[in-house]
């Protein structure tokens, strides 16, 4: 009897050498591992071509036919095996830079073999290299191939297209007609185990298996959505027994994959919010007051007054707020936040707001200091270069309660930082801060504060249901009257006249520019000198304007000493690096020139052109690339080109790139190790499994009801196996 647990290397055709290497390479230890190892795609093998059908743009081929002959071509290292290979309807070559000697040893002239593999076109003819080849031998490839090859020779002697049509038509149903192709590497293939080896221990598996695999879903939404059963869908899903079952294995396997995440994130959620008590806060509170009726300086959105609201309730539920708000550059979420802390000091608790960088926390500081005006709250800073006595004198009043709101980096989440009565807690732009830091703010309060983590990178629904499936989100989707959309145009890099002309207008009517260099890690070097480039020809065609520059090798004092020029408008042009990439707000900055706009993800590029188009004025963005650019790149400049809609091009972004690669990703406790789902695709199987989870939970929190065992035993396998999973709980 075949258990899941059992060794692979027992499984015939693996060993204990394949063993080591199915390990190694793609942690398959267990039978029940390579079950779960899906093929990435199906290849229909019913499907046989003539020689005078194909051509260079196909992705596969089968072919059936002889070698007629063999051909030593070239010498040495180049040297390759050709064999002439006709069907009777033409010839092609195939071709083997390996194997030279082993191959017309094995597969002889004037045999028939079926080949398979992928045309292409060379010097005008055509030829497939390293073809899979196999002897037309029924036993081997069981009935149904058998029966094509019927049907293909049938039809290659029947003159009558129409009925071999039929005929092919009317025997498909019995076929199996999908290959599964599964993901191996180099070494694996290098070592004789490669797809199709794969597919036979998978099938040598699946023949040992003497009774359906367990069940794993609930009956009641096996029956709700139609599905089919686990042990057809994991059958299905190796092969297929048509293209209808595949469909329906992957819709229950997707479906099945997505909702333990959720059961695993809603489940931990909901403990959390039964242990975790929060911190009751129920008066709106005079400072709230004083601030909304006499130092608002303009109307709230109506964005704003939902996003204030929806917090306020969660602020007086008796439960602990943890609350993600999205929103766009410029759509206001700092006023936001100022407004819940005022809340959470009107009912006596501090408030604390975090940022990624000192001069955004500087930012912050001035920023709540100027909407505060002359209110009684005091908001002091926190960062790692407040020292000596005044850090000293911060962190006593801290302590004593004196003060309401600290704003700062990384430094208020130290030992020696501690509050009276923290109550409320900002963290700004959520992809800088990671679960575990977020989780030690709650130490610095009996009760942990309600948190509120903001971000301008916006996330699809999607995912972050997936990613942040633990916290509540809020989204400004909205911009304060009166923006201008930023006028977004790409130039080659050859152009940088034209380009100089237009920054030139600007100057002229006393605005201020940005010029943007990408500076990535492994070519720091060279994109410095780039900067460095740039910043000598900008100095020298604007020869009467002050520039600034700033980079990251530079001191943050001295960074932020030329960030506050430039800000103060004493410097009419910025060249930077990233740095400047994150919330610096200078209203007068009208140009965001990106230089080598190719090399940033489209996320970065959107944030990049936040920093303009602050003011009432009209605002342009160019986007300068070299000419040669992949399909992806020119995808990705047009999107930006395009829309102006943080959401729409985050959406655009996960279509393209795929999650793993998102910003925020890493950090986020939650791996994209997905098997089968795809999150940018499968929305709306997501929310099948989000609802049908949040179900489950609601109703049977204590794990009593039989109807759910399954689901709850699923769960805690799934627990102690998935090594992920424990790090959002
Ligand atoms: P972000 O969401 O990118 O952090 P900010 O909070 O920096 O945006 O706001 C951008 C600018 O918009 C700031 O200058 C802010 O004062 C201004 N602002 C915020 N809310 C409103 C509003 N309701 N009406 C007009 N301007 C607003
Ligand atoms: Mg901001």
């Amino acid at each position: 009897m075949l258990q899941l647990d059992q060794d692979i290397k027992f499984i015939q055709g693996v060993g204990p050498n394949r063993a080591d290497l199915l390990k190694k390479e793609l942690d398959i230890t267990t039978v029940g591992d390579i079950l779960n190892y899906y093929p990435f795609k199906y290849i229909d093998r019913t499907k046989f071509y003539r020689i005078s059908e194909i051509n260079g743009n196909m992705p596969y081929v089968q072919l059936v036919g002889q070698i007629l002959f063999y051909d030593k071509v070239g010498e040495g290292r180049s040297q390759r095996l050709v064999a002439n290979f006709s069907d009777g309807t033409g010839t092609i070559d195939l071709v083997w830079f390996q194997g030279i000697k082993y191959i017309p040893e094995t597969y002889k002239p004037r045999t028939t073999y079926i080949i398979f593999g992928k045309p292409q076109v060379f010097k005008g003819r055509i030829n497939v290299a390293h073809p899979e080849i196999e002897p037309v031998d029924i036993s081997q490839y069981g009935d149904t191939t058998a029966i094509a090859f019927q049907n293909y020779q049938r039809s290659l002697f029947d003159n009558d297209d129409a009925s071999a049509q039929q005929q092919q038509h009317r025997s498909s149903s019995a076929l199996q007609t999908l290959r599964p192709a599964y993901n191996t590497s180099d070494r694996m293939k290098k070592r004789g185990l490669n797809s199709n080896q794969m597919a036979k221990i998978v099938a040598n598996v699946m023949r040992m298996m003497d009774r359906p695999l367990p069940e794993t879903l609930p009956p009641f939404l096996i029956q709700r959505y139609g599905f089919i059963s686990y042990d057809e869908a994991v059958r299905n899903i190796h092969f297929p027994s048509d293209p209808d079952m595949l469909r329906k294995a992957q819709a229950r396997l997707k479906f099945e994959e997505l909702f333990y995440v959720q059961m695993n994130i809603i489940k931990y959620t909901k403990d959390r919010s039964r242990k975790i008590h929060g911190i009751m806060m129920p008066h709106v509170g005079e400072p709230f007051n004083t601030f909304y009726f006499q130092h608002l300086p303009f109307p709230l959105t109506n964005a704003q007054k939902r996003v204030i609201k929806e917090v306020r309730e969660d602020m007086r539920s008796g439960k602990q707020m943890n609350r993600l708000l999205q929103g766009d550059v410029g759509s206001g979420k700092t006023l936001v936040a100022l407004m819940c802390m005022l809340i959470a000091i009107g009912n006596r608790y501090q408030a604390c707001i975090m940022a990624p960088t000192e001069i955004l926390a500087e930012q912050h500081l001035q920023t709540i200091r100027n909407f505060l005006g002359d209110m009684t709250v005091r908001v002091e800073l926190l960062t790692g270069t407040v020292k000596g006595k005044k850090r000293k004198v911060i962190l006593e009043d801290l302590a004593a309660g004196k003060i309401d709101i600290l704003v700062g980096t990384h430094a208020v989440i130290e030992d020696n930082v501690v509050f009276a009565k923290l109550g409320f807690v900002v963290i700004d732009e959520q992809h800088r801060f990671g679960v575990a830091q977020r989780a030690k703010l709650w130490t610095k309060s009996d009760t942990a504060p309600h948190v509120l983590v903001m971000t301008a990178t916006p996330i699809p629904r999607t995912l972050a249901m997936t990613l942040y499936g633990d916290l509540d989100v809020s989204v400004i989707d909205e911009l304060p009257p009166g923006r201008k959309p930023v006028h977004t145009v790409h130039q080659f890099d050859a152009h940088h006249k034209a380009l100089y002309q237009r920054v030139r207008r600007e100057i002229d009517q006393g605005r201020q520019i940005y010029f943007v260099y990408p500076l990535i890690q492994e070519s720091e070097k060279i994109d410095l000198k780039n900067l460095e480039e740039g910043y000598a020809t900008i100095c020298k065609e604007f020869s009467d304007c002050k520039v600034s520059k700033v980079h990251g090798k530079l001191k943050p004092a001295e960074k932020d000493a030329e960030m506050q020029r430039f800000a103060r408008g004493e410097t009419q042009i910025m060249v930077a690096t990233t740095v400047i990439e994150v919330g610096v707000n200078v209203p007068n900055a009208s140009v965001m020139v990106i230089e080598n706009a190719e090399r940033f993800g489209l996320s970065q590029l959107h944030q990049l052109r936040g920093r303009v188009g602050r003011g009432a004025d009209q605002s342009y963005c160019i986007l300068v690339t070299k000419f040669q650019l992949t399909t992806e790149t020119k995808k990705r400049i047009q999107i930006m080109v395009d829309s102006n809609d943080g959401f729409e091009i985050a959406e655009q972004d996960l279509k393209l790139r795929g999650p793993g690669d998102l910003e925020g990703t890493q950090q986020s406790g939650m791996a994209f190790d997905l098997r089968i789902a795809n999150i940018a695709r499968d929305g709306i199987i997501l929310q099948m499994a989000r609802d049908a989870a949040a179900e489950i939970v609601d109703n049977d929190i204590d794990q009593q009801n039989p109807a759910y065992a399954i689901v709850w035993k699923h769960l805690r396998e799934l627990r102690k196996t998935q090594m992920n999973w424990g790090a959002i709980s």
